[in-house]
């Protein structure tokens, strides 16, 4: 018992002892009990029976030997009670099996040996309380073993260590001369320090894993706050773009008519010119604010998507009328020669793509040229060849970079879909990509150097929106270039229209809550931004 009390206080963090004079006491009581135990006080007589024999208890047992005892344990299970509440969850599990052994050995003994042996007025069966102690050393093993509870595998070391000792130590003994005698004794010492040494070896592993653990728990832990953190940021961000949009609709509107020289009229050439710029800023930043609100969209996973069969052609042959003035103001010839490709998709967020895209073949570039658009049909191997050989480019690059591989789309809903992909390509002869920032470009807010001409500015965010809608198409884009001056192609892909099915029963199993979807923003006069 007093071991059992000791256990309490030591398992499984050495808490403070209780003071001296309770030791005494416990001491004391303990050299009283075992004086006493063979005295005819406590067993006073045994009666042979069949089965072994009955005692007879004495004065003191239940005055004094019991009383004894079941104070001791109930204050070790207050103990052990209040290390369980302290304790961390590794530690609880397996308090929770001590618990369960001794509580069964605890039942199972004041059963047997105390209520059963008064109802049928025999003590037949009081050994079985007794054995049911095993139950405790079985519970208390498993813990062991697989609840690591006392480092089963240093235990194991240092015993295998000191058997192994001990033979060689006495093998010493067993000589037949000196010479054999010494031998014995240096290889007992070098065997025995060798032991010692794997022992520590084992203790260090044991501490590094241990501080392995602590590690990976803080580090899941400070994730999960940052996953957190991360979904405020979006939805403060959705929040704010969208309280920003209003007004700033509202300023780009007025301004628009303010500059109408059909509506308003404005005497200064110069209040005309300052109300020029104002006006080009209103758009920018309403094209900006706009950006900024389908990015929350899309990575909130709120944005509605609603795809049907779409002829391809048609879609970037209505782009290019849309943009074809701007095109001309930079000199840029655009090529297109249009088969009829059919794709199942959202026909809005396909055209932001193009109009991204192209929009960015005209504004990057400085000098007359041709920007070619080419549509080709390639087995899926292909693309996610290609694909494959980006990602390896850009996990072997530094960790800022990496996350221009970190999808905001669910995995579920990007996945190549059929044996067949349309690939559209958009060349042009602008100011190129150096290598290095190829793979960059579809980053959050990325820019290549630093633009601060009027006509090439910009968010950044064009291409990681393009980026993300490509891929709830279950396509995949990228950017080819030369390096700098050698014109840029940007490529993306999406899924032949015989991919209709399985591209409809893919996206049942990802539900979305229609009333939160939400579909793209887009600024009042889209073709004149860019
Ligand atoms: P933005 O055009 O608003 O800056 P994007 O995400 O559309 O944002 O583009 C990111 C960057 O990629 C641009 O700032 C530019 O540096 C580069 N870029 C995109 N398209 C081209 C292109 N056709 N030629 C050269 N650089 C390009």
């Amino acid at each position: 018992m007093i071991f059992f009390i000791f256990f309490s206080y030591f398992f499984p963090k050495k808490r403070k002892l209780p003071s001296f004079y309770f030791w005494i006491c416990v001491i004391i009581g303990l050299i009283l009990e075992v004086v006493v135990l063979f005295t005819p006080w406590v067993i006073s007589d045994i009666k042979l029976q069949p089965w072994g024999f009955d005692s007879v208890t004495g004065i003191l047992y239940n005055k004094f030997f019991l009383p004894f005892v079941v104070i001791l344990i109930c204050l070790s299970l207050v103990n052990l009670f209040i290390n369980y509440k302290a304790s961390d969850i590794n530690q609880k599990v397996q308090l929770r099996f001590i618990f369960l052994g001794l509580g069964l050995f605890l039942l199972a003994g004041t059963f047997f040996g105390g209520i059963l042996p008064l109802i049928i007025d025999s003590q037949e069966y009081y050994r079985i309380g007794n054995y049911t102690s095993v139950l405790f050393v079985v519970f208390t093993a498993y813990a062991i073993t697989k609840h690591n509870l006392f480092n089963i595998k240093v235990i194991a070391t240092e015993l295998a260590v000191a058997v192994l000792s001990l033979i060689l130590f006495t093998q010493i003994f067993v000589s037949t001369n000196i010479l054999e005698g010494v031998v014995k004794g240096l290889v007992w010492i070098g065997a025995t320090y060798g032991g010692y040494l794997l022992i520590q070896s084992v203790l260090r592993e044991i501490k590094f894993r241990e501080e392995l653990q602590v590690m990976t728990e803080q580090l899941a832990h400070a994730n999960l706050h940052l996953k957190e953190l991360d979904a405020m940021k979006t939805e403060f961000v959705s929040l704010a773009s969208h309280e920003l949009l209003t007004p700033v609709s509202a300023i780009e509107g007025y301004l628009s008519m303010l500059l109408d020289e059909k509506m308003a009229k404005l005497e200064d050439p110069k209040a005309v010119k300052y109300m020029d710029r104002v006006y080009s800023s209103a758009k920018r930043l309403a094209r900006l604010v706009t950006d900024m609100l389908n990015v929350s969209r899309i990575e909130e996973g709120r944005l509605l998507v609603e795809k049907k069969e779409l002829d391809l052609s048609k879609l970037i042959n209505e782009v290019i009328e849309e943009i074809k003035f701007k095109a001309e103001e930079k000199k840029q010839k655009i090529v297109f020669q249009s088969d009829s490709w059919q794709t199942f998709g959202d026909p809005d967020k396909i055209k932001e793509v193009v109009i991204n895209i192209l929009g960015n073949s005209i504004k990057y570039s400085k000098n007359p040229g041709t920007i070619n658009i080419k549509i080709e049909k390639v087995p899926t191997a292909w693309v996610s060849e290609k694909w494959q050989k980006i990602e390896e480019d850009i996990k072997a690059r530094p960790l800022d970079d990496q996350e221009a591989i970190k999808s905001a789309v669910d995995s579920h809903l990007r996945d190549l879909v059929g044996s067949q992909q349309l690939l559209i390509s958009v060349q042009d002869q602008g100011i190129g990509i150096p290598n290095e920032e190829l793979p960059r470009l579809f980053k959050k807010f990325h820019r290549v150097g630093d633009y601060t001409t009027a006509e090439s500015q910009g968010s950044g965010l064009g291409l990681y929106i393009s980026r993300a809608l490509v891929e709830l198409h279950h396509g995949r884009i990228w950017a080819d270039s030369e390096g700098s001056g050698k014109g840029s192609t940007f490529t993306f892909s999406l899924p032949d229209i015989s991919s209709k099915d399985e591209i409809i029963s893919m996206e049942k199993q990802v539900p979305q809550e229609k009333e939160q979807l939400k579909p793209l923003a887009r600024p009042v006069k889209e073709a004149e931004d860019i």
